[in-house]
């Protein structure tokens, strides 16, 4: 009788357990999904503007020429005007390129 009595009441306690297990994990579940949904919307509208601001940044980083700068015409790569060796039509060319 004794091995009776313990087994349901293990079980019991078990189930119980499980059951509460349960709802806790679906409660943290329901509760995390809720957050990382949020905060994934936020993420992606913060993201979209501050990328496109980003993007502006860099192009206006890259493409203007400082005014003490030139673009060498035989290789193509910016160098600054002390590096300049000749300059024919608007056309410039770099002391590495001159000899
Ligand atoms: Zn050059």
């Amino acid at each position: 009788m004794a091995t009776d009595y313990d087994a349901p009441r293990k079980t019991e306690e078990e189930q119980s357990e499980d059951s509460i297990e349960e709802l806790k994990a679906r409660r943290h579940e329901k509760n995390s999904g809720k957050v990382d949904e949020d905060e994934t919307e936020a993420a992606e509208s913060f993201e979209l503007p501050g990328a496109d601001l980003s993007h502006e940044e860099l192009a206006v980083q890259v493409v203007p020429k400082q005014l003490d700068e030139f673009t060498c015409s035989s290789c193509f790569l910016v160098h600054h005007r002390s590096q300049l060796a000749s300059e024919k039509n608007g056309t410039f060319i770099c002391r590495d390129c001159a000899y």
